[in-house]
């Protein structure tokens, strides 16, 4: 009896023993802190939809981005970073920049870069929304509404939430997290004011650059990734056709610009019609024809605009390359002498592709599906729009990029407008309004998750 009872007390003592080994792991395991993570979201939330409201009614535009900036940086101290404001240097020495660096160190381990824009649009809002955008400002053609249309209020939020998720989190990873709210992407100035400054020598060289976009393509709840190529990059093009100008009745006596930039026009077409791979994405647009001023007067030039979008660099070399091409030739089959041939001007602001590195890609798709579940994550599509994020991967050490989609329109609209083949509002519209729950939470949730990941100990 005696020995029975000790035999079952120990046979107790071991189960309870290894029941408890079971709840130790339990507690240190990713669906532990999976677990931990939502209840601090869920807490966080109300307070993460006030300032997503705050920002949403207060947008500045770009390289304006003064109290928004203030707010970014004060929440990332408030969070225990070492904040870094007012970075950048812009081309024209007078201009202010508004970056903010927000570093958090670690112990050893991957630099790790995060990064969201400040800037908003002028675009007059019409959400109808109860904390639309009322600010206003005076531009040569009138006054103007200024609004978050590209969402960048929802990456700032989501930003915040994900960089105080961090920092209460240190016990789960170990490095250097840099938090940056990047000014001027909308006129594609404030990452290369930013590079100029020195962000990867002034602080610690990243490992990893990593960004969301929001997308009125993808749910709210839900996210997207994409590998390779996610975003065009972007030209503009000046072009200045010059011929010999005179009386509108005595052609004979001119070299018609006019009619030599409307075959220039036409023969663009070509390039992508005739010249690309078909399986390869081009955009050349003519979005501005310029010339004369009178009925019977032929003028001495007309100008033309483009903007032209590229997905890689040996495509865009070979576009630039015919356009040039195209162009000299037209106005040579025309007779233009030598010394009026066009001015063709491909200008200094452009943007590369974002190209999304293969190897990070796939390991944040993992993160993503632990994060939300395989259910909530998308394939998703690249687009013909460009943004300056392409330049961080350009720039020494070349780090690998990552920028995936935030879903950000309602879902119930969203599976309407797919089963009816109907548009919903996108970014740059004004109607595009995102929808902040559940779009904050799964946004904090799969960025911290992500980040957890690269830099777990
Ligand atoms: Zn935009
Ligand atoms: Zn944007």
């Amino acid at each position: 009896m005696t020995l029975r009872v000790i035999t079952r007390s120990a046979r107790w003592i071991r189960m309870l023993a290894a029941t408890w080994s079971v709840l130790a792991i339990a507690a240190g395991s990713p669906a532990a802190a999976q677990t931990d993570l939502d209840s601090k979201i869920n807490s966080n939330l109300p307070s993460w939809l006030a300032t997503y409201k705050h920002f949403h009614e207060n947008p500045e535009l770009s390289t304006q981005e003064k109290e928004t900036s203030a707010l970014v940086a004060a929440e990332l101290k408030k969070s225990g970073y070492e904040v870094t404001d007012h970075f950048g240097r812009y081309a024209s020495p007078d201009a202010v920049s508004y970056g903010v660096v927000g570093l958090l160190r670690n112990g050893p381990g991957p630099t790790l870069m995060v990064r969201t824009e400040l800037d908003a649009l002028p675009v007059t809002e019409s959400t109808g929304l109860p904390y639309a955008s009322t600010v206003r400002v005076q531009r040569p053609g009138g006054e103007i509404g200024v609004m978050h249309a590209c969402g960048h209020d929802l990456h700032m939020t989501v930003f915040l939430g994900t960089a105080k998720m961090l920092a209460e989190s240190k016990s789960q990873w170990s490095g250097t997290l840099v938090m940056i709210g990047q000014p001027a992407e909308e006129t594609i100035q404030g990452a290369a004011a930013m590079l100029r400054a020195g962000l990867f020598t002034q602080f610690p060289k990243p490992d990893y650059v990593i960004a969301l976009h929001d997308s009125g393509d993808v749910p709210a709840g839900k996210v997207a990734y994409v590998e390779g190529p996610i975003l065009s990059g972007a030209d503009s093009v000046d072009i200045t056709v010059r011929g010999y100008g005179g009386h509108g009745a005595a052609p004979q006596t001119t070299k018609d610009p006019i009619v030599i930039a409307s075959e220039i026009v036409v023969m663009l077409q070509t390039i992508v019609s005739r010249e690309m791979n078909p399986l390869e994405p081009a955009v050349v647009t003519v979005g501005s024809f310029h010339a004369g001023t009178k009925h019977n007067i032929i003028p001495d030039d007309a100008h033309l605009q483009l903007t032209v979008r590229t997905m890689r660099p040996e495509v865009r070399e070979k576009v630039l390359a015919a356009i040039t091409r195209i162009t000299n030739g037209v106005a040579q089959a025309a007779g233009v002498p030598a010394d009026r041939m066009p001015i063709i001007e491909v200008s200094k602001d452009n943007v590369p592709a974002t190209i999304n590195d293969s190897a990070l890609t796939k390991r944040v798709a993992e993160s993503l599906t632990r994060a939300v579940g395989k259910d909530n994550v998308m394939r998703g599509k690249p687009i013909m729009a460009s943004e300056d994020f392409s330049l961080f991967a350009l720039e020494d050490p070349k780090p690998p990029t990552c920028m995936f989609w935030l879903g950000a329109s309602d879902p119930a609209k969203w599976k309407e407008a797919q089963e009816k083949g109907t548009q919903l509002p996108s970014p740059h519209s004004s109607k595009f309004a995102p929808v902040p729950e559940p779009a904050i939470r799964t946004g904090v949730k799969a960025m911290s998750s992500t980040v957890l990941d690269l830099m777990k100990k």
